[in-house]
């Protein structure tokens, strides 16, 4: 008898004699770890098979047509995901359509210091003829001069009205 090791769990377990080439071992995780691997190799390299996973699953939606509802209904968490993942997905084609556009300056050559991205941004977006949730500040010089002086001035002035 010659013993293995498990390609999952690294745990030692004795091949079946009747599938010599068994690199799992019998444990309940790694053999669904096994099958789904299997069924997932099989869904990208065989189109029939693919076609008859995607019947099924129509098939069962059909049939289920309460499950997902029911299942968002009772799992809030579950939709939040979906929602943030949608949002990341929506920020990556932002970017990626801002890096294709021809139109849009040279990012490597800009003055650029601040990116801001985030859902909090949607109200600027929808409030500006910008359809994009990025946006890419320029960085301004320190205000200095005549409004700083007359503000010091002012506050001088009242400092002495208040003592007064
Ligand atoms: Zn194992």
């Amino acid at each position: 008898m010659f013993e293995r090791r498990c390609r999952y769990c690294e745990q030692v377990f004795q091949p079946s004699k009747f599938q010599p080439g068994q690199s799992v071992c019998s444990g309940s995780d790694c053999q669904r770890r096994r099958r789904s691997e299997n069924r997932h190799r099989k869904i990208a390299s065989d189109p029939e098979y693919r076609q008859v996973c995607q019947d099924s699953s129509r098939k069962w939606r059909a049939r289920n047509p309460e499950y997902w509802r029911r299942r968002r209904e009772s799992n809030p968490a579950i939709v939040e995901r979906n929602r943030q993942q949608q949002r990341v997905r929506d920020q990556k084609r932002r970017l990626r359509d801002l890096a294709n556009n021809n139109s849009a300056f040279d990012l490597t050559h800009s003055a650029a210091q601040v990116w801001l991205l985030g859902a909090g941004l949607e109200h600027l977006a929808n409030n500006n003829s910008a359809r994009a949730q990025i946006w890419v500040l320029e960085a301004l010089p320190p205000r200095r001069g005549p409004q700083m002086e007359s503000c010091q001035q002012q506050r001088s002035g009242l400092d002495a009205a208040s003592v007064g």
